[in-house]
């Protein structure tokens, strides 16, 4: 690893044994998923059988023990099939629940639910949004009444990855009133569990999004993750895994447009001249190019920092976060600008790239809250403000 290349020969075998992955086992299916709206559970079973989603996870639970560049690695090669739907589903496997568990979870919970995740023998996904409750995590309905020997859950989750697909969620739920929050893991087999796929949305359509309910589900004691009633700390400080691999993809994804735009500008003649020759057109590219160098400084600062400091590196990861998902959006914009009206059809991949990146500002931590963490930092606010506590750290 060099000053300016974090990247190890070892990262480096990781990812050229992951793009040949790629290249057979996803990009020849990446239309009919698409068009079929289909998130194939095979794809967890090859990843998993492969080792690729735990290579930044120990190795006593079946990782390969490496830093968060692996993953980096692997998101950005993942991102060359420009299948956004299912990077997302497999990222909500391995970058949403499976962190909390490794850093919360008891030996017992970790060989049950880890090691299976990892091998891609087990779906996992991350229950945390409600009908009525997404940035607002304070405002979560779903119930988890103490029973003595068990938690009776009763209440429902919205836009779950993984939702119906999933064997066991990590599930925000509530045991107490105001803010207190518990983390369970609820196997999906429970009675009484049901899930519901949603299939209108605008992109994202390889991934799989469910509406989950809980009627009366008896969940043993021994699910609960971490301590009692800490819940909304932990979805705080640490849910920061998801949100650096959205900045590594969103990079990526902005890269990839980038590079089909400067091919497309070269190719396409209008008024006698290929499209690039025109300097509106090449100032576009230059500040497209601006911007793509721009997230990915700062989201491998932020990696760099997340692999010191843990969850204690939330501001880079927030500004991150807030920046590459708003940058990523306007160089895929502008990427399908310049492919003019074949942009806007099917044929260059750039349609799928807008409808897929759109979620980004969204999903994860919306813009907004990222901003309302970062200025909560800069005015020296976090200790003493209630409002921060309230929203998805
Ligand atoms: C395809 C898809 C997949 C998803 N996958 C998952 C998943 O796997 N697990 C999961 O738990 N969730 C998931 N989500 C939910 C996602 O995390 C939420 O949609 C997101 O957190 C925003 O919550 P919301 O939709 O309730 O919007 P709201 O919180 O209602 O926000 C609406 C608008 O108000 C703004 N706003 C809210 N509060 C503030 C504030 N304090 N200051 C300023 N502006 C504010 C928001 O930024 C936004 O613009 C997914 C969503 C989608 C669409």
């Amino acid at each position: 690893m060099s000053s300016t290349n974090p990247f190890t020969e070892e990262h480096e075998l990781l990812r050229q044994s992951f793009r040949q992955f790629v290249e057979t086992e996803i990009k020849p299916n990446v239309k009919y998923w698409e068009e079929n709206k289909i998130c194939e559970a095979e794809v967890f079973k090859k990843m998993g059988a492969q080792g690729f989603f735990g290579v930044s996870f120990p190795e006593e639970y079946g990782g390969s023990g490496m830093d968060m560049w692996a993953a980096v690695a692997v998101s950005e090669e993942l991102s060359q099939a420009n299948i956004g739907g299912l990077a997302m589903s497999l990222y909500a496997h391995t970058y949403l629940p499976l962190p909390v568990i490794s850093a919360l979870g008891t030996e017992e919970q970790k060989l049950k639910y880890l090691v299976p995740a990892l091998k891609g023998e087990k779906i996992a996904a991350l229950g945390i949004t409600e009908p009525g409750a997404g940035s607002d995590v304070g405002g979560i309905k779903t119930i988890a009444e103490d029973k003595g020997d068990h938690f009776l859950v009763n209440g429902s989750k919205m836009f779950i990855t993984n939702g119906t697909m999933a064997d066991f969620i990590v599930l925000a739920v509530r045991t107490g009133e105001g803010h207190t929050l518990s983390l369970l893991i609820f196997d999906t087999d429970t009675p009484g569990f049901s899930a519901v796929p949603i299939h209108n949305k605008l992109g994202m359509h390889s991934s799989d999004t469910g509406q989950l309910f809980f009627e009366n589900c008896k969940v043993p004691k021994s699910a609960l993750l971490g301590e009692k009633d800490f819940g909304f700390y932990y979805i705080m400080s640490n849910f920061q895994e998801e949100r650096l691999i959205a900045s590594i993809t969103g990079t990526a994804a902005a890269e990839a447009a980038l590079e089909k735009a400067k091919k497309y500008a070269k190719e396409r003649e209008a008024f006698g001249r290929p499209i690039a020759k025109f300097q509106v057109i090449r100032h576009k590219i230059a500040k497209m190019a601006i911007s793509v160098e721009a997230c990915r400084s700062l989201s491998y600062r932020a990696v760099a920092e997340y692999i010191e400091k843990g969850p204690g590196a939330y501001k880079i990861v927030s500004i991150a976060k807030a920046f590459v998902c708003e940058e990523a959006f306007n160089v895929i914009n502008e990427a399908l600008q310049i492919h003019g009206g074949w942009g806007y059809m099917e044929d260059f991949g750039i349609a799928r790239s807008f409808r897929d990146i759109r979620l980004m500002t969204v999903g994860a931590g919306t813009t907004e809250i990222m901003h309302e963490i970062i200025s909560k930092i800069e005015m020296d606010e976090v200790r003493h403000d209630k409002q921060l506590l309230k929203a998805r750290v």
